[in-house]
């Protein structure tokens, strides 16, 4: 049974990373998301025939709970609270690591010193995943403030707690005495929460992503302490994951990691950057209409308003009158539009717009001075000209789509609220640019309904 056991969980390895692999393409991603369930499906069922299995009324019991809350939860969440639940989750995987890591410690029978760096691991890791994802959960989802809650000293403190960590850690592997395992468990749930509190609700997905790698290695910490293979292999892989993920947003916001930990972006009185000066022009939907009509190449970029008013099917809609009147359509994509990685391409692949359309933005910039209209909707800071041409802006640096360089930029939004950053955006006030105020699926509802006479 052993072996059986060791090669449904070599399987379920391999599915693993080719489904991870799948999910690099959008047009193989649903099929790589069902070949990783599929192996975690075998290892779940191959781990149930484990001899030291005891309760299988428990283990059913809390399969089908689990099951249904993870079911019910999915379905009902909305695209805009996606980035919280995968907090809310990766929460709970911390969790989950600790106390395997405490049940091993109060029930097990390995006292060697690898089982009890790996308890530490876990419970350590785990501890801070499940409480930092906690407090980001709240920020995303409004339940606290998400402005970063600064006071006096605070770097100090962390540091002081992070060290008393380590030294506890010394402590409870060289005599395994359990108040040092207790406080270690109490220690790192603060830390957790001290950490995340001074990072700005716009950090979030950051925070999530680095949260989630997080888990993967409080993950592979438990599975060094009950010596499953498989549950090492896939905390690794979410580990090393989920660290690939949080220095691609840092590089698509061309901000350093510890400037996110540490940065304290969007807290009150920070900088604004230069204040823009002239004024919005707005432009009617029969207007905006007519010069769509007679436009050759039109790109349409998406950002989280598209995501808000649930406009993607509309949009693609409309991207095909145009092609139909005769223009080249395409969507440019920023790698941090929106609020979690992929998140326009997961809105636009829903309403089944063509892949070949969706360009990147490395792709789109440099013939963007060859498109007659850019139809910005619902994006803010990813077009915002300042990234590129005012260094006292907070968002200086960061690569942004040049709409600004197109012929006319139609930009649609319900009013003058900012991005995320929470900056005025000075494309706004351009020449070339207007505004067609309104709810984005509205507007481009409207802009359809012109087209179709
Ligand atoms: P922004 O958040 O900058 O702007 C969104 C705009 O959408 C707002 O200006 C808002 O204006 C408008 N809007 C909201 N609802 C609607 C609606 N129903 N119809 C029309 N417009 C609407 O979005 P971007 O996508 O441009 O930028 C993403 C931001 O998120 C960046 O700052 C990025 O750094 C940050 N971020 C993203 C991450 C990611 O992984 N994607 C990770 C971390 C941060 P109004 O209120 O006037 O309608």
């Amino acid at each position: 049974m052993e072996i059986l056991i060791d090669l449904a969980y070599i399987v379920a390895s391999i599915l693993f990373i080719f489904g991870i692999k799948m999910l690099g393409n959008a047009s193989t991603a649903r099929k790589g998301n069902l070949l990783s369930a599929l192996g975690m499906l075998i290892a779940v069922v191959a781990t149930v025939f484990y001899k030291e299995v005891v309760d299988y009324p428990l283990i059913l019991a809390g399969l089908a709970i689990g099951a249904v809350i993870g079911w019910i939860w999915a379905m009902r969440v909305q695209m805009t609270g996606m980035p919280e639940l995968v907090a809310l989750f990766n929460g709970f995987g911390g969790l989950a690591s600790v106390l395997v890591g405490w049940a091993e410690f109060e029930f097990g029978k390995n006292t060697d010193p690898v089982t009890q760096i790996a308890i530490y691991s876990a419970i350590l890791i785990g501890g801070v995943t499940f409480t930092g994802s906690f407090i980001a959960y709240l920020k995303l989802a409004g339940k606290m403030s998400g402005r970063p809650t600064l006071f006096a000293g605070q770097k100090a403190v962390n540091a002081v707690l992070f060290i008393a960590l380590l030294a506890l850690g010394v402590v409870y592997v060289m005599t395994g005495s359990a108040w040092s395992l207790y406080v270690i468990i109490v220690l790192s749930l603060a830390l957790g929460v001290l950490g995340v509190l001074p990072i700005g609700g716009g950090d979030m997905p950051v925070i999530i992503a680095f949260l989630n790698s997080f888990s993967g290695l409080a993950g592979a910490a438990a599975g060094f302490v009950i010596l499953n293979k498989v549950l090492i292999v896939a905390g690794c892989l979410v580990g090393t994951s989920g660290i690939i993920l949080t220095i691609i947003m840092c590089k698509a916001m061309n901000r350093t990691f510890g400037n996110v930990l540490f940065g304290g972006f969007g807290a009150v009185g920070g900088a604004t950057g230069k204040a823009v000066e002239g004024e919005m022009k707005g432009i009617s939907i029969e207007d905006a209409y007519y010069a769509l009509e007679a436009a050759q190449n039109v790109v349409f970029v998406p950002g989280y308003g598209m995501a808000v008013a649930q406009a993607q099917h509309a949009v693609k809609e409309l991207g095909a009158l145009l092609e139909k009147n005769g223009a080249e359509v395409r969507f440019a994509i920023h790698p941090v539009a929106g609020r979690m990685p992929g998140h326009m391409n997961v809105l636009l692949a829903e309403a089944d717009v063509p892949y070949e359309q969706l360009c990147e933005m490395d792709a789109v910039n440099p013939t963007i001075s060859q498109v007659d209209v850019a139809i910005v909707i619902g994006a803010n800071d990813v077009v915002n000209p300042a990234a590129g041409d005012d260094p006292s802006s907070p968002i200086y640096g960061m690569p942004i789509i040049n709409v600004h360089e197109a012929r006319t930029v139609f930009a649609l939004k319900r009013g003058k609220g900012s991005g995320f950053s929470g900056l005025e955006n000075a494309l706004f006030f351009r020449e070339n640019c207007r505004m067609i105020y309104g709810d984005a699926k509205e507007t481009i509802t409207g802009l359809v309904a012109q087209f179709k006479g």
